[in-house]
């Protein structure tokens, strides 16, 4: 059983690490430092468990996207202070190094997964996933296997490796929901509507042939909490039992000897707090 029980607290600010957001960036972006607030007041993790990662480079960003894109993207209005706030693509790299180091770590953030080498689309502007499986694979040759459990199919991501047999991109997602149309991921799970947890959680079984087969050098885990029952933009009837599938993941793969990364996906509420607890599940996971 999961207990999420924080509520009613101050909102705390470490200046290292947590920067807070203008109130018309609060949805959905603002969620980011409140999962690590949670982690740290409710003891999942200590401070000294707190990777900070480095502004990303162009050169690093490159490896996915267009010059073009990144010239209108890098050049546009947006500071190196806004670009830190979003938490996205280097912290997913810096979990991919640290998993790579010591077998697992978690992110707080991460899992713009919509985002294309030319274009952002749906809440994603730079593809978070894509760039830290090519930097993996570039710098060291490994075999990344990308898995995506956010309820929207990693569209982007899918795209970008079509070609790419190095990357193995494995989608479970709400067949009617966004994006309307698919790209083709190595392995796509479609879900009807309103699934409920016994037969989401039945969708595992094609985590243990992936590893066996593929055999990849590190996975990188999207455990997107928008299967939840309460989420505003999902569609299926998922409850706090998306442990279970945290923890199968994280298991199933560390248990084989796979290196695993993990990055929070997407989640959407009004409710910050609750949204930013339903996020903390994976790390709570991972402790185990
Ligand atoms: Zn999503």
């Amino acid at each position: 059983q999961v207990r999420l029980e924080s509520k009613k607290l101050p909102i705390i600010h470490h200046s290292k690490y947590v920067c807070e957001l203008p109130a018309n960036h609060r949805f959905p972006m603002g969620k980011f430092p409140r999962v690590l607030h949670f982690l740290l007041k409710d003891q999942v993790i200590t401070e000294k468990q707190v990777w900070v990662p480095a502004i990303a480079s162009k050169d690093l960003l490159s490896c996915v996207h267009t010059d073009d894109y990144l010239n209108k993207f890098l050049s546009g209005k947006t500071s190196e202070q806004e670009q830190r706030r979003t938490g996205f693509p280097w912290g997913t790299v810096l979990a991919a190094e640290a998993a790579l180091q010591r077998g697992l770590a978690c992110s707080t953030a991460g899992g713009t997964h919509h985002a294309f080498p030319g274009y952002g689309s749906g809440f994603c502007l730079l593809n978070d996933l894509a760039v830290a499986a090519k930097y993996v694979n570039s710098s060291s040759k490994k075999k990344v296997l990308i898995v995506d459990l956010d309820v929207h199919q990693g569209d982007g991501t899918a795209f970008i490796f079509k070609e790419e047999p190095a990357v193995f991109t494995f989608s479970v997602h709400c067949g009617k929901n966004f994006p309307l149309r698919k790209q083709e991921s190595d392995l796509d799970i479609s879900l009807e509507d309103g699934l409920e947890d016994e037969e989401y959680l039945s969708t595992e079984a094609h985590l243990p042939w992936l590893l066996q087969t593929f055999r990849p050098d590190l996975v990188l885990y999207d455990a997107g909490v928008d299967p939840h029952w309460e989420d505003e933009l999902g569609r299926l009837r998922l409850t706090d039992q998306l442990y279970r599938r945290d923890l199968y993941v994280m298991k199933t793969t560390v248990n084989q000897g796979v290196p695993i990364a993990t990055v929070i996906g997407g989640g959407y509420s009004r409710d910050l707090d609750k949204l930013a607890l339903r996020h903390s599940i994976v790390h709570r996971a991972a402790t185990q």
